[in-house]
Protein backbone atom coordinates (compact mmCIF):
# COMPACT_ATOMS: atom_id res chain seq x y z
CA UNK A 1 0.00 0.00 0.00
CA UNK A 2 1.04 3.35 -1.12
CA UNK A 3 1.00 6.12 1.68
CA UNK A 4 -1.80 8.12 1.45
CA UNK A 5 -2.45 12.02 2.84
CA UNK A 6 -4.16 11.20 5.22
CA UNK A 7 -4.86 14.77 6.19
CA UNK A 8 -7.16 15.16 3.66
CA UNK A 9 -9.33 11.27 5.02
CA UNK A 10 -11.12 12.89 7.93
CA UNK A 11 -12.87 15.89 6.12
CA UNK A 12 -13.50 13.76 3.35
CA UNK A 13 -14.94 11.26 5.82
CA UNK A 14 -16.89 13.92 7.47
CA UNK A 15 -17.97 15.41 4.51
CA UNK A 16 -19.09 12.02 3.07
CA UNK A 17 -20.84 10.86 6.51
CA UNK A 18 -23.05 14.12 6.18
CA UNK A 19 -23.76 13.64 2.63
CA UNK A 20 -24.95 10.60 3.50
CA UNK A 21 -26.82 11.61 6.78
CA UNK A 22 -28.73 13.92 4.84
CA UNK A 23 -29.30 11.65 2.03
CA UNK A 24 -30.96 9.42 4.30
CA UNK A 25 -32.94 11.99 6.18
CA UNK A 26 -34.31 13.28 2.56
CA UNK A 27 -35.13 9.93 1.72
CA UNK A 28 -36.50 9.25 5.41
CA UNK A 29 -39.02 12.45 4.38
CA UNK A 30 -39.91 11.61 0.96
CA UNK A 31 -41.06 8.10 2.73
CA UNK A 32 -43.57 10.02 5.34
CA UNK A 33 -44.74 12.44 3.38
CA UNK A 34 -48.36 10.66 1.65
CA UNK A 35 -50.05 12.18 -1.57
CA UNK A 36 -53.56 11.47 -1.92
CA UNK A 37 -56.35 12.79 -4.40
CA UNK A 38 -59.26 12.68 -2.60
CA UNK A 39 -62.74 12.86 -4.20
CA UNK A 40 -65.67 14.76 -2.65
CA UNK A 41 -69.78 13.95 -4.00
CA UNK A 42 -71.90 17.51 -4.74
CA UNK A 43 -75.48 16.75 -2.83
CA UNK A 44 -76.13 13.15 -1.07
CA UNK A 45 -74.80 9.68 -1.98
CA UNK A 46 -78.35 8.49 -2.69
CA UNK A 47 -80.63 10.68 -4.58
CA UNK A 48 -84.05 9.77 -5.40
CA UNK A 49 -85.29 10.35 -9.01
CA UNK A 50 -88.90 9.86 -9.60
CA UNK A 51 -89.49 7.32 -12.31
CA UNK A 52 -89.91 9.23 -15.66
CA UNK A 53 -88.00 12.80 -14.65
CA UNK A 54 -84.12 13.20 -15.66
CA UNK A 55 -81.77 13.02 -13.55
CA UNK A 56 -78.98 15.84 -13.09
CA UNK A 57 -75.73 14.29 -11.78
CA UNK A 58 -75.12 16.95 -8.79
CA UNK A 59 -71.60 15.77 -9.28
CA UNK A 60 -68.05 15.68 -7.50
CA UNK A 61 -64.95 17.60 -6.90
CA UNK A 62 -61.55 16.37 -6.31
CA UNK A 63 -57.93 17.61 -4.74
CA UNK A 64 -54.58 16.12 -4.36
CA UNK A 65 -52.62 16.84 -1.30
CA UNK A 66 -49.49 15.66 0.82
CA UNK A 67 -49.18 15.18 4.46
CA UNK A 68 -46.02 16.58 4.20
CA UNK A 69 -45.24 18.23 0.92
CA UNK A 70 -47.60 19.71 -1.16
CA UNK A 71 -50.31 20.57 1.60
CA UNK A 72 -51.88 22.99 -0.27
CA UNK A 73 -54.81 21.27 -2.18
CA UNK A 74 -54.62 21.32 -5.49
CA UNK A 75 -57.67 20.92 -7.69
CA UNK A 76 -57.81 18.09 -9.90
CA UNK A 77 -60.29 17.14 -12.61
CA UNK A 78 -62.92 13.68 -11.76
CA UNK A 79 -64.88 11.65 -14.60
CA UNK A 80 -68.19 10.46 -13.52
CA UNK A 81 -69.08 6.79 -14.93
CA UNK A 82 -72.49 5.16 -14.33
CA UNK A 83 -75.82 5.01 -16.75
CA UNK A 84 -78.61 6.16 -14.69
CA UNK A 85 -82.26 4.72 -16.23
CA UNK A 86 -85.30 6.53 -15.28
CA UNK A 87 -87.49 4.37 -17.64
CA UNK A 88 -86.62 1.52 -15.24
CA UNK A 89 -87.03 1.62 -11.61
CA UNK A 90 -83.95 0.63 -9.35
CA UNK A 91 -80.68 1.86 -7.62
CA UNK A 92 -77.52 2.70 -10.20
CA UNK A 93 -74.80 3.43 -9.16
CA UNK A 94 -72.36 6.76 -10.79
CA UNK A 95 -68.34 5.78 -10.07
CA UNK A 96 -66.61 9.64 -9.79
CA UNK A 97 -62.87 9.35 -10.06
CA UNK A 98 -59.63 11.67 -10.26
CA UNK A 99 -56.00 11.06 -10.31
CA UNK A 100 -53.23 13.01 -10.22
CA UNK A 101 -49.33 12.10 -10.09
CA UNK A 102 -49.79 8.84 -9.82
CA UNK A 103 -52.56 8.88 -6.91
CA UNK A 104 -56.19 8.20 -7.76
CA UNK A 105 -59.16 8.87 -5.81
CA UNK A 106 -63.22 7.52 -6.29
CA UNK A 107 -66.28 8.17 -4.77
CA UNK A 108 -69.58 6.47 -6.05
CA UNK A 109 -72.96 7.53 -5.34
CA UNK A 110 -76.33 6.05 -5.65
CA UNK A 111 -79.40 6.99 -7.98
CA UNK A 112 -82.67 5.50 -6.94
CA UNK A 113 -84.95 5.87 -9.66
CA UNK A 114 -88.32 5.41 -7.91
CA UNK A 115 -92.45 5.19 -9.01
CA UNK A 116 -94.03 6.73 -5.93
CA UNK A 117 -97.33 7.38 -7.99
CA UNK A 118 -100.66 5.44 -7.18
CA UNK A 119 -102.00 3.05 -10.18
CA UNK A 120 -105.24 4.75 -11.38
CA UNK A 121 -108.29 2.62 -10.75
CA UNK A 122 -112.01 3.13 -12.13
CA UNK A 123 -115.43 1.49 -11.63
CA UNK A 124 -116.98 -0.40 -14.78
CA UNK A 125 -120.67 0.39 -14.35
CA UNK A 126 -122.64 2.01 -12.14
CA UNK A 127 -120.84 3.13 -8.60
CA UNK A 128 -124.29 1.93 -6.95
CA UNK A 129 -126.15 -1.01 -7.81
CA UNK A 130 -129.57 -1.80 -6.86
CA UNK A 131 -130.80 -5.70 -7.16
CA UNK A 132 -133.76 -7.18 -6.26
CA UNK A 133 -133.26 -9.91 -3.31
CA UNK A 134 -132.01 -13.25 -4.79
CA UNK A 135 -130.42 -12.08 -7.70
CA UNK A 136 -127.13 -12.68 -8.66
CA UNK A 137 -124.73 -9.70 -9.07
CA UNK A 138 -123.05 -9.67 -12.05
CA UNK A 139 -119.86 -7.59 -10.87
CA UNK A 140 -118.29 -5.71 -14.19
CA UNK A 141 -115.29 -5.07 -12.29
CA UNK A 142 -113.04 -2.06 -12.58
CA UNK A 143 -110.34 -0.71 -14.91
CA UNK A 144 -106.93 -0.11 -13.46
CA UNK A 145 -103.84 0.81 -14.77
CA UNK A 146 -100.56 2.36 -13.42
CA UNK A 147 -97.99 5.05 -14.88
CA UNK A 148 -95.38 2.42 -14.58
CA UNK A 149 -96.85 -1.09 -14.62
CA UNK A 150 -99.42 -0.16 -17.15
CA UNK A 151 -102.60 -2.33 -17.74
CA UNK A 152 -103.10 -3.18 -14.19
CA UNK A 153 -107.08 -4.46 -14.43
CA UNK A 154 -106.29 -7.96 -13.86
CA UNK A 155 -104.45 -7.64 -10.51
CA UNK A 156 -107.55 -5.43 -9.06
CA UNK A 157 -108.44 -7.52 -5.68
CA UNK A 158 -112.13 -7.19 -4.64
CA UNK A 159 -113.27 -7.51 -1.41
CA UNK A 160 -117.07 -7.68 0.71
CA UNK A 161 -119.48 -9.87 1.17
CA UNK A 162 -122.89 -9.83 -0.42
CA UNK A 163 -125.91 -11.94 0.79
CA UNK A 164 -128.42 -11.91 -1.81
CA UNK A 165 -131.22 -13.03 0.35
CA UNK A 166 -131.31 -10.69 2.88
CA UNK A 167 -131.98 -6.93 2.10
CA UNK A 168 -129.09 -4.47 2.78
CA UNK A 169 -126.34 -2.39 1.64
CA UNK A 170 -123.10 -4.03 0.61
CA UNK A 171 -120.03 -1.75 -0.31
CA UNK A 172 -117.35 -4.02 -2.46
CA UNK A 173 -114.04 -2.62 -2.44
CA UNK A 174 -111.44 -3.07 -5.45
CA UNK A 175 -107.81 -2.69 -4.87
CA UNK A 176 -105.00 -2.69 -6.77
CA UNK A 177 -101.11 -2.33 -5.86
CA UNK A 178 -98.44 -1.56 -8.67
CA UNK A 179 -94.82 -3.17 -7.94
CA UNK A 180 -93.66 -0.39 -6.03
CA UNK A 181 -96.55 -0.82 -3.68
CA UNK A 182 -98.48 1.77 -4.84
CA UNK A 183 -101.94 1.45 -3.93
CA UNK A 184 -105.34 2.40 -5.05
CA UNK A 185 -109.14 1.55 -4.11
CA UNK A 186 -112.76 2.27 -5.26
CA UNK A 187 -115.66 1.22 -3.57
CA UNK A 188 -119.12 0.42 -5.38
CA UNK A 189 -122.22 -0.27 -3.27
CA UNK A 190 -124.61 -3.19 -4.11
CA UNK A 191 -127.70 -2.68 -2.54
CA UNK A 192 -130.29 -5.81 -2.05
CA UNK A 193 -134.03 -4.70 -1.90
CA UNK A 194 -136.85 -6.86 -1.56
CA UNK A 195 -139.22 -6.81 -4.10
CA UNK A 196 -141.31 -9.17 -3.89
CA UNK A 197 -144.81 -9.46 -2.07
CA UNK A 198 -145.43 -12.08 0.60
CA UNK A 199 -147.44 -14.52 -0.68
CA UNK A 200 -150.63 -15.37 1.13
CA UNK A 201 -152.08 -19.06 0.93
CA UNK A 202 -155.57 -19.89 1.55
CA UNK A 203 -156.03 -23.31 3.06
CA UNK A 204 -159.72 -24.68 2.31
CA UNK A 205 -161.48 -23.49 -1.09
CA UNK A 206 -160.97 -19.88 -1.41
CA UNK A 207 -164.84 -20.22 -3.31
CA UNK A 208 -167.10 -21.70 -0.23
CA UNK A 209 -170.73 -22.52 -0.49
CA UNK A 210 -172.39 -22.68 2.57
CA UNK A 211 -175.48 -24.02 3.27
CA UNK A 212 -178.08 -21.80 5.63
CA UNK A 213 -177.83 -21.51 8.76
CA UNK A 214 -174.51 -23.53 9.24
CA UNK A 215 -171.87 -21.93 10.62
CA UNK A 216 -168.58 -20.58 9.07
CA UNK A 217 -164.88 -21.28 10.09
CA UNK A 218 -162.02 -20.04 8.70
CA UNK A 219 -160.16 -23.01 7.22
CA UNK A 220 -156.76 -20.41 8.50
CA UNK A 221 -154.07 -19.19 5.77
CA UNK A 222 -150.03 -18.98 5.91
CA UNK A 223 -148.23 -16.24 4.70
CA UNK A 224 -144.39 -16.22 4.22
CA UNK A 225 -142.04 -13.98 2.48
CA UNK A 226 -139.20 -14.49 0.37
CA UNK A 227 -137.36 -12.37 2.96
CA UNK A 228 -139.14 -12.49 6.24
CA UNK A 229 -140.62 -15.69 6.43
CA UNK A 230 -143.26 -16.68 8.06
CA UNK A 231 -145.79 -13.75 8.44
CA UNK A 232 -149.08 -15.82 8.99
CA UNK A 233 -149.03 -13.52 12.22
CA UNK A 234 -149.23 -9.95 10.69
CA UNK A 235 -152.04 -11.14 8.48
CA UNK A 236 -154.86 -8.82 8.91
CA UNK A 237 -158.41 -10.59 7.96
CA UNK A 238 -161.59 -8.39 7.07
CA UNK A 239 -164.88 -9.37 6.11
CA UNK A 240 -167.85 -11.47 7.77
CA UNK A 241 -170.03 -14.30 6.86
CA UNK A 242 -173.62 -14.31 7.82
CA UNK A 243 -174.87 -17.58 7.61
CA UNK A 244 -177.91 -16.67 8.35
CA UNK A 245 -178.42 -15.05 5.09
CA UNK A 246 -177.99 -16.21 2.13
CA UNK A 247 -175.59 -14.23 -0.07
CA UNK A 248 -171.65 -13.69 -1.54
CA UNK A 249 -169.60 -13.05 1.32
CA UNK A 250 -166.11 -11.55 0.60
CA UNK A 251 -162.94 -12.00 3.19
CA UNK A 252 -159.88 -10.03 2.34
CA UNK A 253 -156.66 -11.20 3.59
CA UNK A 254 -153.47 -8.76 3.72
CA UNK A 255 -150.46 -8.75 4.74
CA UNK A 256 -147.34 -6.65 3.95
CA UNK A 257 -143.44 -7.72 4.68
CA UNK A 258 -141.01 -5.40 6.22
CA UNK A 259 -140.12 -3.65 2.96
CA UNK A 260 -143.80 -2.87 2.68
CA UNK A 261 -144.17 -5.27 -0.41
CA UNK A 262 -148.32 -5.99 -0.05
CA UNK A 263 -150.41 -8.68 -1.05
CA UNK A 264 -154.26 -9.16 -0.63
CA UNK A 265 -156.10 -12.34 -1.41
CA UNK A 266 -159.89 -13.02 -0.97
CA UNK A 267 -162.08 -15.51 -0.20
CA UNK A 268 -165.68 -15.87 -1.29
CA UNK A 269 -168.40 -17.55 0.88
CA UNK A 270 -171.73 -17.88 -0.66
CA UNK A 271 -174.01 -18.46 1.77
CA UNK A 272 -177.25 -19.98 -0.19
CA UNK A 273 -179.79 -23.16 0.38
CA UNK A 274 -177.83 -26.47 -0.17
CA UNK A 275 -180.68 -28.60 0.89
CA UNK A 276 -182.83 -30.25 -2.29
CA UNK A 277 -186.86 -30.49 -2.33
CA UNK A 278 -188.06 -33.05 -0.61
CA UNK A 279 -189.99 -35.51 -3.28
CA UNK A 280 -192.47 -37.62 -2.28
CA UNK A 281 -194.36 -40.29 -4.64
CA UNK A 282 -197.66 -41.44 -3.67
CA UNK A 283 -198.98 -44.86 -4.59
CA UNK A 284 -196.40 -47.85 -5.58
CA UNK A 285 -192.97 -47.60 -6.78
CA UNK A 286 -193.80 -50.13 -9.70
CA UNK A 287 -197.52 -49.65 -10.89
CA UNK A 288 -198.88 -53.16 -13.33
CA UNK A 289 -200.94 -52.00 -15.67
CA UNK A 290 -202.54 -54.26 -18.95
CA UNK A 291 -202.08 -52.32 -22.34
CA UNK A 292 -204.69 -50.41 -23.34
CA UNK A 293 -205.33 -49.07 -19.92
CA UNK A 294 -204.10 -45.54 -19.71
CA UNK A 295 -201.42 -45.27 -16.71
CA UNK A 296 -202.30 -42.53 -14.38
CA UNK A 297 -199.91 -41.29 -11.56
CA UNK A 298 -200.48 -42.25 -8.39
CA UNK A 299 -199.06 -38.76 -7.59
CA UNK A 300 -196.59 -36.75 -5.60
CA UNK A 301 -195.45 -33.60 -3.91
CA UNK A 302 -192.44 -31.85 -3.34
CA UNK A 303 -191.48 -29.48 -0.50
CA UNK A 304 -188.58 -27.41 0.26
CA UNK A 305 -187.28 -26.07 3.39
CA UNK A 306 -186.65 -22.33 1.92
CA UNK A 307 -189.05 -22.68 -0.87
CA UNK A 308 -192.14 -24.12 0.23
CA UNK A 309 -194.49 -26.75 -1.41
CA UNK A 310 -192.85 -26.91 -5.25
CA UNK A 311 -195.09 -29.74 -6.53
CA UNK A 312 -196.74 -27.15 -8.87
CA UNK A 313 -193.04 -27.66 -10.58
CA UNK A 314 -192.16 -31.03 -10.50
CA UNK A 315 -191.67 -32.20 -13.90
CA UNK A 316 -192.54 -35.69 -14.76
CA UNK A 317 -190.82 -37.27 -17.94
CA UNK A 318 -193.28 -40.53 -18.45
CA UNK A 319 -191.72 -42.67 -21.39
CA UNK A 320 -195.17 -45.45 -20.84
CA UNK A 321 -196.36 -46.23 -23.98
CA UNK A 322 -200.14 -47.87 -22.83
CA UNK A 323 -200.43 -49.64 -25.80
CA UNK A 324 -197.07 -51.74 -25.94
CA UNK A 325 -195.78 -54.03 -23.12
CA UNK A 326 -192.52 -53.57 -21.48
CA UNK A 327 -190.93 -52.20 -18.45
CA UNK A 328 -190.89 -48.11 -18.27
CA UNK A 329 -189.99 -45.46 -15.73
CA UNK A 330 -191.36 -42.48 -14.94
CA UNK A 331 -189.03 -39.79 -13.71
CA UNK A 332 -189.86 -36.88 -11.32
CA UNK A 333 -187.42 -33.72 -10.94
CA UNK A 334 -187.96 -31.04 -9.02
CA UNK A 335 -184.93 -27.90 -8.79
CA UNK A 336 -185.77 -25.69 -5.93
CA UNK A 337 -184.57 -21.69 -6.45
CA UNK A 338 -181.33 -22.39 -5.34
CA UNK A 339 -180.61 -24.63 -7.94
CA UNK A 340 -180.85 -28.10 -5.88
CA UNK A 341 -182.53 -30.65 -7.65
CA UNK A 342 -184.46 -33.62 -5.93
CA UNK A 343 -185.48 -36.46 -8.60
CA UNK A 344 -187.50 -39.91 -7.86
CA UNK A 345 -188.58 -42.40 -10.35
CA UNK A 346 -191.11 -44.85 -10.59
CA UNK A 347 -191.61 -48.20 -12.60
CA UNK A 348 -194.63 -48.85 -14.88
CA UNK A 349 -194.91 -52.41 -15.91
CA UNK A 350 -197.46 -52.90 -19.07
CA UNK A 351 -198.34 -56.38 -19.45
CA UNK A 352 -199.44 -57.94 -22.55
CA UNK A 353 -202.79 -59.15 -23.26
CA UNK A 354 -203.36 -62.53 -23.03
CA UNK A 355 -205.75 -64.60 -25.46
CA UNK A 356 -209.08 -65.77 -23.74
CA UNK A 357 -209.50 -68.08 -26.64
CA UNK A 358 -206.98 -71.30 -27.94
CA UNK A 359 -206.28 -72.39 -31.74
CA UNK A 360 -208.21 -69.22 -33.03
CA UNK A 361 -207.93 -68.18 -36.44
CA UNK A 362 -206.82 -64.74 -37.52
CA UNK A 363 -207.51 -63.16 -41.13
CA UNK A 364 -205.60 -60.06 -41.63
CA UNK A 365 -206.89 -58.14 -44.43
CA UNK A 366 -205.14 -55.27 -45.86
CA UNK A 367 -207.80 -51.99 -47.46
CA UNK A 368 -206.86 -49.57 -50.25
CA UNK A 369 -202.97 -50.84 -51.21
CA UNK A 370 -201.05 -51.52 -52.99
CA UNK A 371 -198.50 -48.78 -51.64
CA UNK A 372 -195.43 -47.94 -51.19
CA UNK A 373 -195.08 -49.61 -48.39
CA UNK A 374 -196.71 -53.01 -49.09
CA UNK A 375 -193.34 -54.79 -50.62
CA UNK A 376 -192.08 -53.95 -47.20
CA UNK A 377 -195.20 -55.54 -45.80
CA UNK A 378 -194.93 -58.61 -47.67
CA UNK A 379 -191.11 -59.37 -46.57
CA UNK A 380 -192.74 -59.28 -42.46
CA UNK A 381 -195.35 -61.80 -43.63
CA UNK A 382 -193.05 -63.92 -45.45
CA UNK A 383 -190.66 -63.45 -42.28
CA UNK A 384 -192.63 -65.44 -40.06
CA UNK A 385 -194.74 -67.49 -43.16
CA UNK A 386 -198.16 -65.54 -42.61
CA UNK A 387 -200.54 -65.00 -45.61
CA UNK A 388 -202.87 -62.62 -45.78
CA UNK A 389 -205.67 -60.81 -47.77
CA UNK A 390 -205.32 -58.01 -49.43
CA UNK A 391 -208.11 -56.11 -51.03
CA UNK A 392 -206.38 -53.97 -53.66
CA UNK A 393 -207.37 -50.37 -55.43
CA UNK A 394 -206.03 -48.96 -58.41
CA UNK A 395 -203.30 -46.92 -56.87
CA UNK A 396 -199.93 -46.17 -58.79
CA UNK A 397 -198.66 -49.34 -57.40
CA UNK A 398 -200.66 -51.61 -59.25
CA UNK A 399 -197.18 -53.57 -60.38
CA UNK A 400 -197.03 -54.75 -56.54
CA UNK A 401 -200.26 -57.16 -56.84
CA UNK A 402 -198.08 -59.28 -58.60
CA UNK A 403 -195.44 -59.55 -55.85
CA UNK A 404 -198.82 -60.39 -53.58
CA UNK A 405 -200.00 -62.92 -55.64
CA UNK A 406 -196.70 -64.67 -56.21
CA UNK A 407 -196.13 -64.50 -52.16
CA UNK A 408 -199.12 -66.83 -51.99
CA UNK A 409 -201.62 -63.86 -50.47
CA UNK A 410 -205.08 -63.85 -51.08
CA UNK A 411 -206.34 -61.09 -53.53
CA UNK A 412 -209.84 -59.22 -53.40
CA UNK A 413 -211.21 -56.62 -55.34
CA UNK A 414 -211.89 -53.44 -53.21
CA UNK A 415 -212.65 -50.45 -55.85
CA UNK A 416 -210.92 -49.02 -58.74
CA UNK A 417 -211.41 -45.60 -57.97
CA UNK A 418 -212.61 -45.65 -53.91
CA UNK A 419 -214.65 -42.54 -54.58
CA UNK A 420 -217.91 -43.30 -52.92
CA UNK A 421 -220.05 -40.80 -54.48
CA UNK A 422 -219.08 -42.21 -57.78
CA UNK A 423 -219.44 -45.71 -57.11
CA UNK A 424 -222.33 -45.19 -54.97
CA UNK A 425 -224.37 -43.29 -57.51
CA UNK A 426 -225.78 -46.60 -59.07
CA UNK A 427 -225.74 -50.31 -59.11
CA UNK A 428 -224.85 -49.76 -62.49
CA UNK A 429 -221.94 -47.10 -61.14
CA UNK A 430 -221.34 -49.66 -58.43
CA UNK A 431 -220.51 -52.75 -60.94
CA UNK A 432 -218.48 -50.72 -63.46
CA UNK A 433 -215.84 -50.28 -61.07
CA UNK A 434 -215.72 -53.46 -59.34
CA UNK A 435 -215.16 -55.52 -62.78
CA UNK A 436 -212.62 -52.99 -63.91
CA UNK A 437 -210.74 -53.44 -61.16
CA UNK A 438 -210.97 -57.07 -61.75
CA UNK A 439 -209.50 -56.73 -64.84
CA UNK A 440 -206.70 -54.63 -63.69
CA UNK A 441 -205.94 -57.30 -61.03
CA UNK A 442 -206.52 -59.76 -63.87
CA UNK A 443 -203.82 -58.26 -65.92
CA UNK A 444 -201.09 -58.15 -62.89
CA UNK A 445 -201.62 -61.49 -61.69
CA UNK A 446 -203.96 -63.68 -64.45
CA UNK A 447 -206.45 -63.89 -61.33
CA UNK A 448 -209.92 -62.73 -61.22
CA UNK A 449 -210.87 -62.36 -57.70
CA UNK A 450 -214.37 -62.69 -56.44
CA UNK A 451 -213.73 -61.92 -52.95
CA UNK A 452 -214.79 -58.10 -52.75
CA UNK A 453 -214.66 -55.53 -50.23
CA UNK A 454 -217.21 -52.72 -49.82
CA UNK A 455 -215.56 -49.46 -49.36
CA UNK A 456 -216.39 -47.87 -45.75
CA UNK A 457 -217.97 -51.59 -45.46
CA UNK A 458 -221.31 -52.90 -45.74
CA UNK A 459 -222.69 -50.83 -43.08
CA UNK A 460 -221.43 -47.23 -44.57
CA UNK A 461 -223.67 -44.37 -43.88
CA UNK A 462 -221.82 -42.62 -46.23
CA UNK A 463 -224.10 -43.67 -49.13
CA UNK A 464 -227.03 -42.35 -47.53
CA UNK A 465 -226.98 -39.73 -50.70
CA UNK A 466 -228.36 -42.84 -52.39
CA UNK A 467 -230.97 -44.68 -50.23
CA UNK A 468 -230.86 -48.29 -49.84
CA UNK A 469 -227.93 -48.75 -52.31
CA UNK A 470 -226.03 -50.97 -49.85
CA UNK A 471 -229.10 -53.42 -49.21
CA UNK A 472 -229.18 -53.77 -53.02
CA UNK A 473 -225.21 -54.10 -53.87
CA UNK A 474 -224.95 -56.72 -50.61
CA UNK A 475 -227.45 -59.01 -52.73
CA UNK A 476 -226.36 -58.36 -55.98
CA UNK A 477 -222.57 -59.16 -55.99
CA UNK A 478 -223.88 -62.35 -54.40
CA UNK A 479 -226.28 -63.66 -57.37
CA UNK A 480 -223.11 -61.91 -59.56
CA UNK A 481 -220.77 -64.88 -57.61
CA UNK A 482 -219.03 -62.13 -55.67
CA UNK A 483 -218.49 -63.04 -51.74
CA UNK A 484 -218.24 -59.86 -49.96
CA UNK A 485 -216.20 -59.40 -46.97
CA UNK A 486 -216.72 -57.03 -43.77
CA UNK A 487 -214.57 -57.18 -40.65
CA UNK A 488 -215.36 -57.96 -37.33
CA UNK A 489 -211.58 -56.57 -35.90
CA UNK A 490 -210.70 -53.09 -36.35
CA UNK A 491 -207.47 -51.92 -36.12
CA UNK A 492 -208.37 -48.03 -36.27
CA UNK A 493 -205.18 -47.32 -38.81
CA UNK A 494 -207.08 -45.55 -40.89
CA UNK A 495 -209.94 -42.26 -40.95
CA UNK A 496 -207.78 -39.68 -40.59
CA UNK A 497 -207.30 -40.06 -36.15
CA UNK A 498 -203.25 -40.79 -36.27
CA UNK A 499 -202.53 -43.49 -33.82
CA UNK A 500 -199.61 -44.97 -33.16
CA UNK A 501 -198.35 -48.32 -34.71
CA UNK A 502 -198.59 -49.52 -31.05
CA UNK A 503 -202.25 -48.66 -30.60
CA UNK A 504 -203.20 -50.34 -33.60
CA UNK A 505 -201.71 -52.97 -32.94
CA UNK A 506 -203.08 -53.04 -29.91
CA UNK A 507 -206.37 -52.76 -31.28
CA UNK A 508 -206.14 -55.84 -33.34
CA UNK A 509 -204.56 -58.26 -30.40
CA UNK A 510 -207.44 -56.76 -27.98
CA UNK A 511 -210.15 -57.21 -30.75
CA UNK A 512 -208.84 -61.20 -31.35
CA UNK A 513 -207.70 -61.97 -28.11
CA UNK A 514 -211.24 -63.04 -27.57
CA UNK A 515 -212.32 -64.53 -30.55
CA UNK A 516 -212.11 -67.79 -32.20
CA UNK A 517 -212.29 -66.23 -35.94
CA UNK A 518 -211.29 -62.58 -36.74
CA UNK A 519 -211.29 -60.71 -39.90
CA UNK A 520 -209.03 -58.02 -39.28
CA UNK A 521 -208.75 -54.58 -41.05
CA UNK A 522 -206.27 -52.65 -41.88
CA UNK A 523 -204.52 -50.42 -44.45
CA UNK A 524 -201.65 -51.01 -46.20
CA UNK A 525 -202.03 -47.32 -47.52
CA UNK A 526 -200.58 -46.76 -43.66
CA UNK A 527 -197.00 -47.09 -42.97
CA UNK A 528 -198.22 -48.00 -38.95
CA UNK A 529 -199.22 -51.29 -40.59
CA UNK A 530 -195.95 -52.48 -40.66
CA UNK A 531 -194.43 -52.31 -37.10
CA UNK A 532 -197.75 -53.11 -36.25
CA UNK A 533 -198.60 -56.35 -38.23
CA UNK A 534 -195.59 -58.00 -36.95
CA UNK A 535 -196.11 -56.95 -33.49
CA UNK A 536 -199.87 -58.90 -34.14
CA UNK A 537 -198.00 -61.82 -35.80
CA UNK A 538 -195.54 -62.64 -32.55
CA UNK A 539 -198.51 -61.69 -30.38
CA UNK A 540 -200.98 -64.26 -32.09
CA UNK A 541 -198.08 -66.92 -32.82
CA UNK A 542 -197.14 -66.68 -28.99
CA UNK A 543 -200.77 -67.50 -28.28
CA UNK A 544 -201.63 -70.53 -30.41
CA UNK A 545 -203.43 -68.13 -33.42
CA UNK A 546 -203.05 -69.12 -36.50
CA UNK A 547 -203.36 -66.64 -39.58
CA UNK A 548 -205.53 -67.35 -42.50
CA UNK A 549 -206.51 -66.30 -46.01
CA UNK A 550 -210.29 -65.55 -46.50
CA UNK A 551 -211.36 -67.77 -49.19
CA UNK A 552 -214.57 -68.24 -50.50
CA UNK A 553 -215.85 -70.50 -47.46
CA UNK A 554 -214.17 -68.13 -45.06
CA UNK A 555 -216.62 -65.77 -42.62
CA UNK A 556 -217.83 -63.05 -44.16
CA UNK A 557 -217.80 -61.04 -40.55
CA UNK A 558 -220.87 -59.20 -42.39
CA UNK A 559 -222.02 -55.67 -40.83
CA UNK A 560 -225.23 -55.05 -40.38
CA UNK A 561 -226.35 -52.78 -43.56
CA UNK A 562 -227.72 -49.54 -41.93
CA UNK A 563 -228.53 -47.87 -45.82
ZN1 LIG B 1 -211.16 -48.70 -48.29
Amino acid sequence: MKPTNNRWMIPIIIFLSLVLLGLVGFLFLLNVNVYTVQVMLSGDPVVTVEYGDSFRDPGASAVYFGTIFQQEPLDVPVTAEGIVDVSKIGDYVVHYYAEYEGVSGSETRTVRVVDTVAPEIALLGEETVTLPVGEEFQDPGCAASDNYNGELSDSVTVTGELDPAAPGTYILTYQVADESGNTAQVTRSVIYVDVTAPVITLLGDTEMELDNGSSYEEPGFTAVDDCDGDITQQVTLEGAVNTDEAGTYTLTYTVADAAGNSTTVVRTVTVKDMVPPELTLYGDSVVRLVIGNAYSDPGYSALDNCDGDLTGQVEVVSEVNMYLPGTYTVTYSVTDASGNTATASRTVVMEDIQARVSGGVIYLTYDDGPSSYTSRLLEILDRYGVKATFFVVNTGYASVMTEVANAGHAIGIHSTTHDFYEIYASEEAYFNDLYRMQNIIASYTGLSPVLIRFPGGSSNTISYFNPGIMSRLSKLVEEKGFRYFDWNVDSRDAGGVTHGWAEVAYNVIRGVSNRSSSVVLMHDSHGTCLKATERIIQWGLANGYTFAVLNFNSPGAHHGINN
